[in-house]
């Protein structure tokens, strides 16, 4: 199933290392917010996503948010991590990423998105055709039925791959 599976999976956006985006020619990230950077809704930002920013950029990573919530709740967060950012981007619709990658000033080729969702930041980063890391969703939302049937499809497509893999 190539279009619901993310060219490699990391358990958190921290795991990911400079390694990981040099040895594959990365030079920019497209960042989902929701349990990717921060967890649902929150505008927490935590010390070890801090300094993991820093270290990107220090790098030489460029980053932009790309999310599919509102304005509201994604202009906050971009603000205080100091990233321009796309809210309402309709992933898997790729045209906020594509407007990221402008963005950025980068080739496609050099773009990786980075997200927690296969329906949303895999599918719509496949669909674009970019790189793409999956993290674990940071917490498992509550009271929203519709993502909790996602999630459980989710899983379902993570454990065949980990078969497949092993
Ligand atoms: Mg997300």
């Amino acid at each position: 199933m190539p279009f619901l599976t993310p060219t490699f999976y990391k358990n958190r956006i921290t795991d990911i290392t400079l390694q990981d985006l040099e040895s594959r020619g990365i030079r920019g990230l497209l960042l989902d917010v929701d349990n990717t950077l921060t967890t649902h809704g929150s505008q927490v930002l935590s010390d070890d996503v801090r300094e993991w920013l820093d270290r990107m950029k220090a790098a030489g990573i460029r980053m932009t948010v790309v999310s599919n919530s509102w304005e509201w709740r994604v202009k906050p967060f971009a603000e205080k991590i100091g990233l321009r950012h796309t809210s309402l981007s309709c992933k898997p619709s790729p045209i906020g990423f594509w407007r990221g990658v402008r963005r950025l000033g980068l080739k496609k080729s050099e773009c990786a998105a980075i997200g927690d969702q296969v329906f949303t930041d895999i599918i719509g980063a496949n669909l674009y055709g970019i790189t793409c890391v999956q993290v674990m969703p940071i917490e498992m939302e509550t009271g929203k039925p519709f993502l909790a049937l996602k999630r459980r499809i989710e899983k379902r497509i993570y454990e065949k791959r980990k078969g497949q893999d092993a």
